[in-house]
């Protein structure tokens, strides 16, 4: 089963990103916990999540992913700005507890000077203080491009998050193909060999979900720019490999790329028609 979808607007609420799904031939999505750029969250109607999980369950969704404002920066130099990330976060997971079993997605940060040995150890610190026992929802750090001083763009700086955090049964990895493209790592000529590699430095079974997303630039470029499917430095073909790779199997695909919900419809219509088998013919027309 090939869970795939894409990253939604969240401003109608919960059961009007399922229905949205469910037009686009998604079975999973994405969207923001909260406007990236302002601070304040709606107030939840329990109702609202509760008509959501009984469409997923009904259409066979996998677990869906919350994606923590971008904004936020656990590794700041600025004490204020770590506790705005913390109060963020911990509010953001008691909210979540209403979508019993979403994963939560955050960037680790950039450790803007201080050293990774240090933002690891602020992002850890801050993971300690705000993971709880009974929580539902699984956390998952984010590969990152290793734009500026970004954290995680390295499987070694998530494993060393990771080795930690207490209660590390609460959190999980997402992969970001272009992120990890960006990063230097050959996805596209040796995706078995960097899957290796995840699973010696981390181990896959933490891997809980996957953002598909092509690359504007060059492997090692370290710049993070998205780009369509098929149309960027990764290419169909790899991507393709990718959502077909039997030690990916179950796991949640998100569409990041530059699309409306057109383009995106078109986008996990290509990729449904190659895990099906389909021949890698050709790159879809500009839409
Ligand atoms: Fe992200
Ligand atoms: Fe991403
Ligand atoms: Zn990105």
């Amino acid at each position: 089963m090939l869970y795939l979808g894409c990253h939604l607007s969240s401003s109608k609420g919960f059961l009007h990103m399922g229905k949205t799904a469910l037009s686009i031939g998604a079975n999973t999505f994405q969207f923001f916990t909260r406007n990236p750029r302002g601070s304040k969250a709606k107030d939840l109607d329990p109702a609202d999540a509760a008509a959501l999980l009984s469409l997923m369950r009904e259409h066979g969704f996998s677990q869906i992913v919350a994606h923590a404002p971008y904004t936020l920066n656990a590794c700041s130099a600025a004490p204020e700005t770590r506790e705005f990330a913390e109060q963020t976060m911990a509010d953001d997971l008691a909210r979540l507890e209403c979508l019993p079993g979403a994963l939560y997605n955050f960037h680790p940060g950039s450790h803007v000077g201080q050293g990774e040995e240090e933002g690891v150890r602020l992002i850890a610190d801050l993971l300690n203080r705000i993971l709880r026992p009974e929580q539902q929802t699984i956390v998952l750090l984010e590969t990152m491009a290793g734009k500026g001083s970004e954290v995680g763009r390295s499987f070694g700086e998530l494993r060393a998050i990771l080795d930690r955090v207490e209660l590390r049964d609460k959190l999980g990895v997402c992969l970001d193909t272009c992120h990890v493209h960006d990063a230097g790592y050959d996805i596209v000529n040796d995706l078995d060999g960097v899957l290796r590699e995840f699973d010696s430095v981390i181990g896959l079974s933490r891997l809980r979900a996957v953002h598909l997303n092509d690359s504007k630039n060059p492997r090692g470029s370290r710049k993070d720019r998205h780009e369509k499917i098929g149309r960027g430095e990764i290419g169909l073909p790899a991507l393709a490999r990718v959502v077909r790779h039997p030690l990916l199997q179950g796991l949640p695909f998100c569409l990041e790329t530059p699309n409306e919900l057109p383009g995106y419809a078109a986008e996990i219509a290509l990729l449904r028609g190659l895990y099906a088998g389909e021949e890698a013919s050709e790159i879809p027309a500009e839409r």
